[in-house]
């Protein structure tokens, strides 16, 4: 059986299907891959047009897509103009019905170097409800044309059903640390940093997983995050005084998203750190060792940690709601505080 899309992280069934229908030539016109941020979509999405395109898609020897020939190069380094990316225009929350239309309007222009068009539209479920009724036309174009759309969403719930209907929904699922650390491995060079680690630092992020891998500056602020979580963690067990307690927390972000983010890396070292007290042998989802986490369990009670973990959740449920951080922030330390009697084993 031929290798489906190597060069793609995680997902192995999915992946396996897609090439089916590629090989099959039951592939649809239109799919919307849904997974969350990180796990791959676009990659994969490319992967999938030069799967489509590629010239040596019968050679059983050789992987779908190829990489190797002509247009599987030029579509894996987006230098194809029959495959079009398209997503939020810049510095827009949503994509507007006029973006739409101009995607429609160039679908009169016959493809200039494949068989087909492709067009992959990122953010998908930030399309305006007329910017899908507008899509919603072009999906349904007879069968037998030669356009595909690949949709990528971290939500397809959010897109009109009517959409859904015409696109089936793939879910990417995230990589697991051992995928991730093999696929570090095997496709980047080796950067002084273990793939191991960085598989779980990125705690299921592939982009992320590649950054702290590659030591990029956008890994920066992610590892200074996950610091900052264990010494949260580490204070909730600690001995001291209510003020230095307190003060801790003006080193939260006061920015909704940044602040949201850091709450559930908290959340998720919680439940990593409950797990640690009720069995030795489980898998941490954020500490990189299930040792880590027992280190830091072995200071905090199952009680307490549970009590943190609704804390967390709460707040972040307010956060959502649009509640200040500037308010919610001296609350929540305030409310930790307290539950500090019931927190320390
Ligand atoms: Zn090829």
């Amino acid at each position: 059986m031929k290798d489906a899309f190597p060069s793609v992280c995680g997902s192995a069934r999915l992946r396996r299907a897609i090439a089916d229908d590629i090989e099959s030539g039951t592939f649809a016109h239109a799919y919307l891959f849904e997974g969350p941020k990180g796990s791959g979509k676009a990659a994969f999405a490319l992967a999938v047009a030069a799967a489509l395109a590629c010239e040596k898609k019968t050679d059983p020897l050789l992987p779908l897509p190829c990489g190797q020939c002509g247009p599987c190069k030029r579509i894996l380094a987006s230098l194809c103009p029959d495959v079009q990316t398209i997503g939020p225009d810049e510095g827009k929350a949503t994509i507007g019905v006029d973006r739409i239309r101009r995607l429609k309007e160039s679908l009169v222009l016959t493809p200039g170097e494949l068989d087909f068009k492709c067009y992959i539209i990122r953010d998908a479920d930030r399309m305006t409800p007329q910017a899908q009724n507008s899509l919603l036309k072009m999906l349904e174009e007879p069968p037998g044309s030669r356009t595909v759309y690949l949709l990528l969403a971290k939500n397809a719930q959010k897109l009109l059903p009517t959409v859904r209907s015409r696109a089936p929904v793939l879910r990417l699922s995230p990589p697991t640390r051992r995928e991730l650390a093999a696929y570090l491995k095997d496709t980047l060079p080796f950067s002084g940093v273990e793939a191991d680690f960085a598989a779980a630092a990125s705690g299921g992020n592939l982009a992320l997983a590649e950054a702290i891998y590659l030591k990029k500056a956008e890994a920066q602020a992610p590892l200074a995050d996950r610091a900052l979580v264990t010494e949260t963690a580490e204070l909730f067990g600690r001995d001291c005084s209510k003020g230095e307690f307190l003060l801790f927390f003006n080193r939260f972000p006061q920015k909704k998203e940044e602040l949201l983010a850091l709450l559930m890396l908290i959340y998720r070292a919680m439940r990593d750190i409950i797990a640690a007290k009720r069995t030795e042998r489980f898998e941490p989802d954020f500490f990189l060792t299930s040792g880590e986490a027992s280190a830091c369990a072995s200071r905090i009670s199952v009680k307490g940690a549970a009590a943190l973990s609704v804390l967390l959740t709460d707040t972040a449920a307010e956060l959502e709601k649009n509640a200040p951080p500037k308010t919610l922030l001296p609350a929540f330390a305030l409310r930790a505080y307290h539950a500090r009697g019931g927190i320390r084993p």
